[in-house]
């Protein structure tokens, strides 16, 4: 078994971003995990505290394992890139230069926790974990990669905090998986309803 991808702080060069990080942000979680999920790039909550999906996408997600019946705990949680992409001072998204600095960090993930599943959050996820660019026409569909875990895109937590029309979307995309998640007998706790953030009644 190979050492998980984790890194100390100044430990990482491979590209520019390490210039303006307070912390990488490693992967968290249970490291041997069924389920593994990967989001984009640390913003400014995530940069100080060093663990992913803070504030209010941090709720979003949380909302959205608590849907699917996982936790922190169960899951290991990761990103396609570990150092806060910045403009200024606002976030950015990532550079395909940055991405692909940093990939060798989340295969090195991909092939410790050896999940059954990835669940990739967002385009630049989807991109970095499956080399591929139709995010759009592949959101909510599993996905074999050849020779690797199943994948299974979804949104964004962020992208859902303003547009609810896209959590109809998500709150089909949930029930697919869950079924999916079902069918591999991973384990997973008693669900929040439909309703209760994603699915409109
Ligand atoms: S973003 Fe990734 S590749 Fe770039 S410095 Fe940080 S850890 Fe290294």
């Amino acid at each position: 078994m190979h050492d998980l991808a984790v890194l100390e702080l100044e430990d990482c060069r491979r590209c520019g971003l390490w210039k303006a990080r307070t912390r990488i942000v490693n992967g968290s979680g249970n490291p041997r995990a069924a389920v593994m999920f990967t989001g984009e790039a640390p913003g400014k909550a995530e940069d100080l505290k060093g663990i992913g999906f803070q504030g209010q996408a941090g709720k979003i997600f949380e909302a959205l394992l608590s849907y699917l019946g996982l936790s922190r705990e169960t899951i290991w949680l990761n990103n396609a890139i570990r150092c806060r992409p910045l403009n200024g001072r606002k976030n950015r998204t990532p550079r395909m230069g940055e991405i692909e600095a940093c990939r060798p960090w989340l295969l090195q993930d991909m092939e410790t926790v050896d999940p059954k599943v990835v669940v990739t959050l967002g385009r630049i996820a989807y991109e970095s974990v499956s080399g591929r660019q139709d995010f759009t026409e592949k959101r909510g569909r599993l996905l074999d990669i050849s020779g690797g875990p199943a994948l299974f895109p979804l949104f964004h937590p962020a992208y859902l905090i303003y547009r609810r029309a896209s959590r109809q979307l998500m709150c089909h995309d949930l029930m697919e998986l869950g079924r999916y998640l079902d069918e591999i007998g991973i384990d997973r706790a008693k669900q929040t309803r439909p309703g209760d953030v994603f699915c409109e009644s």
